[in-house]
């Protein structure tokens, strides 16, 4: 059948800003020792397994979801100290609720501000939303730059600042007063987005009662659910139930909201993973710390980030040594020559250091 109208094309109905974009790249690990991508390593105790596997059997997958997923909900109360009053908002990884968070705020002109270099999904996504996206550069050390940022704030007038505490890809906690600097000159609102608490000395959510435009979100990827897809935001039911009219319904599913509240009882052992994780960096740290041609940066996350003399060749002599890591050089400027590792288990870290060793010093 022939048509009067012309040509459709994705380059004449997709929006401009949307086809310059690329999409975010996840690359094959198949094979590989992984250590791209912030997951714990661990697997579970084989009890804990079995009491998934009973949930698994009998859950209703016929139905959908509790749309309020009330039990998870619960199990998260439990095991974070929120202050008084405070209520959650799930998202289907905190990815979700980024995006939830720039929908709301997304008025002609409005600006999301985050520093740079940080996570990438900030950026994409003001872009999904139609918001305008304001990078503050960090200073050399990846520390706050207070005054460009306080600068930038007074500029720009943003409705939605997102601060990773801590950081990533960095993988420094930025100084909790300079935060809340940046919340009391803040115009909109502030999300502290800890991704990584479970590895970090300090946390926003004792000081959501202070601030009343403050929100903190918080995934269970890194604490060994990366593949349940679990995030949420704390904050006022002020904030959070405008919110909740932008989460779908049944974003989080059966399956994810009964074992994630499953392994929140078994938080001790999560966090005992944590730990091993958090002595594992030392000595990664204390290893790259000592390689020649290695420059590591402190971390309070699951990962560390590292400069080397050819990072691409680096990365790829891993990859050939069978091992997967981050590269970073190519993007943000201040990431030339860097790389990201994920700290991986005793074994793992030493297949890593070993590879590494035998790049950059090959004749030692
Ligand atoms: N925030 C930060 C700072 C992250 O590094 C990540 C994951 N890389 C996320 C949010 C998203 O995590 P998820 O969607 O798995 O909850």
């Amino acid at each position: 059948m022939s048509s009067q109208r012309t040509a459709l094309t994705p380059q004449s109905l997709i929006r401009s800003e949307i086809q310059a974009l690329h999409a975010y790249h996840v690359p094959p690990s198949s094979g590989l020792i992984k250590l791209d991508a912030m997951e714990n390593p661990y697997s579970l105790p084989e009890v804990v397994c079995a009491e998934i596997a009973a949930l698994v059997a009998d859950a209703a997958i016929n139905r959908y979801p509790d749309a309020g997923a009330h039990s998870l909900k619960e199990a998260i109360r439990k095991v974070t100290q929120l202050p008084a009053g405070m209520e959650v908002l799930l998202g289907n990884g905190s990815d979700e609720i980024i995006q939830i968070l720039a929908m709301a705020v997304a008025k002609p002109n409005a600006v999301l501000l985050s520093v740079e270099p940080s996570f990438v999904m900030y950026k994409m996504i003001a872009a999904f939303c139609g918001l305008r996206y304001v990078g503050v550069p960090l200073a050399s050390d990846f520390s706050l730059d207070l005054p460009a940022t306080l600068a930038a704030i007074e500029r720009e007038q943003p409705a939605l600042i997102f601060l990773a505490y801590p950081n990533n890809p960095t993988g420094n906690r930025f100084d909790a007063e300079a935060v809340q600097a940046i919340l009391q000159a803040a115009p909109g609102l502030v999300v502290v987005d800890e991704a990584y608490y479970a590895f970090a000395s300090d946390s926003f959510i004792p000081q959501l009662a202070h601030f009343d435009n403050l929100l903190v979100m918080r995934t269970y990827s890194k604490l060994g659910m990366a593949g349940l897809r679990v995030g949420f935001l704390a904050g006022s039911s002020a904030w959070l139930s405008q919110l909740e009219k932008l989460r779908l319904p049944y974003n989080v599913g059966v399956l994810p909201q009964l074992v994630a509240a499953k392994l929140l009882q078994h938080h001790d052992v999560l966090l005992a993973q944590a730990e091993w994780i958090k002595q594992e960096r030392t000595r990664l740290m204390s290893a790259l710390g000592a390689m020649r041609g290695v420059t590591a940066y402190p971390s309070e996350a699951n990962f560390i980030l590292f400069r080397v003399a050819n990072a691409t060749q680096v990365f790829d002599g891993l990859k050939q040594r069978g091992v997967l890591i981050k590269n970073l050089n190519g993007g943000h400027p201040a990431l030339a020559d860097c790389l990201r590792v994920t700290v991986g288990t005793a074994a793992e870290n030493k297949r890593f250091i070993a590879a590494l060793d035998d790049l950059i010093n090959p004749l030692a």
